[in-house]
């Protein structure tokens, strides 16, 4: 990344002070005002919440690090930091594995470990390879103790074992974890939760939760569930699996003050069961916005609810909820139907170009070589009719 990065040079960040201040001429973005600093000012800080039974105060906007980040220093992890975004969410394999490196460099310049909050995950859910993984962990993050560890896009209930149980009680006692849970995304997300909120052993389930999901009975109430038992929930997927939809994205209407991005995140906030919102924040524009929107304390409008309702009804035929067993079980060959929208979704919604096209590229060859199968069965097992010929088609031609 270049010294001068959007305008905010790395100096400004470290040295100078530099205050964001709300209200632009779109009302919403951010500027950096180093008068305001100099006068004293306090820079505002991004709301906090209890993360359930942990009972530690986190910022409400997490900072979501699954993308490359500057392994030197990340001038967006700084900034962040500044505003009171002291959370990383990182993981041995973001980044194309780079991720927990860049964490630990940046903590190491920042000096301030106390103060900033890592969590970060496992592939490895059987209780001896999440072990060596947390050690793995510790090593590049260049650090004695982890806040949160999850075990990473767990599918199945099976792994919160007796025997896990007991790994993570040492791990704790060892000091090397803070707090445990899993995160979550697939199709059997209500499966888990309910699991989970019988296990005292969970601390924290960050799972797939967005604007189209208000009404969904089941998730309601797992979440309930959850709620009750004092995990603490954090929100991924924030802005609604919106893969493929590049032409309806663009006719969100903005109704108000928000842009939809920001509009999803505030929606999210407005449920008091959900502690904090991860969000991949690669570029300063999405920071600035993300932050503005956590900061100012006015709840979404009518028109604005309304318009996000309107958006989540014209688009809900295709938005994948990741249920992939459903429609892969319609297909003979070994595709893998609902990871590869989600890398279109990284692709075409979050801007994750590069990282989509990684993490499609990890898939094994029979899970994409797509363009020569026919989905018309995977199609009509979806619930939501997906047209999986045209958008895995698609993905097949874009994510090389
Ligand atoms: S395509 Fe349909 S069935 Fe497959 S994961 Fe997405 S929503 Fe579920």
């Amino acid at each position: 990344m270049s010294e001068k990065d959007n305008g905010i040079s790395r100096r400004d960040l470290l040295i100078t002070g530099s205050t964001i201040v709300a209200g632009s001429a779109m009302g919403v973005s951010l500027a950096v005002d180093d008068a305001e600093a100099a006068k004293g000012k306090k820079i505002p800080q991004v709301p906090r919440r209890i993360l359930g039974k942990t009972k530690q105060s986190i910022p409400i906007l997490l900072f979501g690090a699954g993308f490359r980040l500057n392994g030197t220093f990340d001038p967006k992890l700084a900034e962040a930091f500044r505003y009171g975004v002291n959370y990383i969410d990182a993981a041995d394999c973001y980044g194309g594995g780079t991720c927990e490196a860049a964490v630990g460099s940046f903590h190491k310049r920042l000096n301030n470990r106390k103060k900033l909050w890592i969590t970060s995950k496992s592939d490895q859910h059987d209780p001896k390879g999440f072990s060596s993984t947390v050690d793995a962990s510790l090593k590049a993050l260049q650090t004695n103790y982890i806040d949160l560890y999850y075990l990473h896009a767990l599918k199945d209930k099976k792994y919160l074992s007796k025997e896990l149980e007991k790994t993570v009680a040492q791990l704790k006692k060892d000091g090397k974890i803070r707090f445990f849970g899993f995160s979550c995304h697939n199709g059997n997300v209500v499966e888990l939760m309910e699991a989970a909120a019988k296990l005292p052993w969970i601390d924290s389930i960050m799972f797939r939760y967005n604007f189209r999901q208000y009404g969904d009975k089941k998730l309601n109430a797992a979440i309930d569930k959850c709620h009750k038992a004092g995990i603490g929930l954090i929100a991924m997927k924030t802005q609604g699996s919106a893969s493929s939809f590049e032409p309806k994205w663009k006719q969100f209407q903005k109704k108000g003050k928000w842009n939809k991005h920001q509009a999803v995140l505030k929606a999210v906030w407005a449920d008091p069961r959900i502690t904090a919102a991860v969000s991949h924040m690669d570029t300063f524009q999405k920071l600035r916005e993300n932050i503005a929107a956590a900061i100012d304390p006015q709840k979404l409008t009518k028109a604005e609810v309304k318009e996000l309702t309107k958006y989540a009804a014209a688009t809900r035929s295709i938005a994948c909820d990741g249920c992939e067993h459903i429609c892969n079980a319609a297909m003979k060959e070994n595709v893998q139907i609902g990871t590869t929208m989600r890398y279109l979704m990284y692709h075409d919604v979050y801007g994750q170009t590069e990282e989509a096209k990684e993490l499609f590229g990890a898939l094994p060859p029979e899970a994409r070589d797509l363009e020569k199968l026919d989905f018309s069965a995977a199609t009509a097992a979806c619930p939501h009719n997906i047209d999986l010929n045209t958008h895995l088609k698609r993905a097949a031609k874009i994510l090389v």
